[in-house]
């Protein structure tokens, strides 16, 4: 199965993408993971992809698609994989498709998202920081989440609520 967990930061996306795949016993594939990892390198690459990260940028379109193309073709995910952050935007799917049977959107009211970032306390977390990089997600994920509700692939769970109550709804939405 091929799964594909969309939802803002704050979400708590990348905690229900773990909970998810060790309960399904598929790989969890984090795109943001992915990127760190290269950011540490000590290569033109690392520095490239760490000062674009540092601007709290997206990396470039064509590059993370081959980039994710490039990871689903390891054998650890014939029997499937729960991806995290990727695609982003509509042209990342139309460079690179990876296929998925469903589409989960963890979804979360703005003003709660606001909430949980300003109480991380992070430099970069000003409320208007904040509302700019929401902005600019909602406006970029709203056509992908319409592709994939036409699709019919599109499962739109309550992101509010305890961890443990919020996975129990994402298992009871892919039984059905
Ligand atoms: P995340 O952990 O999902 O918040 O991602 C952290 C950072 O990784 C983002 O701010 C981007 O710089 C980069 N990144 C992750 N996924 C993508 C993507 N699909 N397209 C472009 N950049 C990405």
């Amino acid at each position: 199965m091929k799964i594909l967990l969309i939802g803002p930061q704050g979400s708590g996306k990348s905690t229900q993408a773990e909970l998810l795949a060790q309960f399904l016993g598929l790989p969890k594939i984090s795109t943001g993971d992915i990127f760190r990892e290269i950011a540490e390198e000590n290569s033109a690459d690392g520095q490239r992809i760490r000062e674009t990260m540092n601007q709290g940028k997206l990396i470039d379109d064509s590059e993370t698609a081959k980039m994710v193309e490039g990871r689903l073709q390891k054998d650890d995910v014939v029997d499937g994989f729960i991806l995290d952050g990727y695609p982003r935007n509509l042209a990342q799917k139309e460079l690179f498709d990876p296929g998925f049977d469903q589409a989960i959107y963890l979804k979360v009211p703005d003003g709660e998202v606001t909430k949980r970032m300003m109480a991380r306390g992070r430099a970069d977390d000003s409320p208007e920081a904040i509302k700019k990089r929401l902005d600019l997600y909602n406006e970029q994920t709203e056509p992908l989440l319409n592709d994939y509700r036409n699709q019919g692939i599109l499962i739109e769970i309550d992101g509010m609520g305890s961890i443990e109550e919020i996975q129990q709804r994402v298992r009871s939405a892919l039984q059905k």
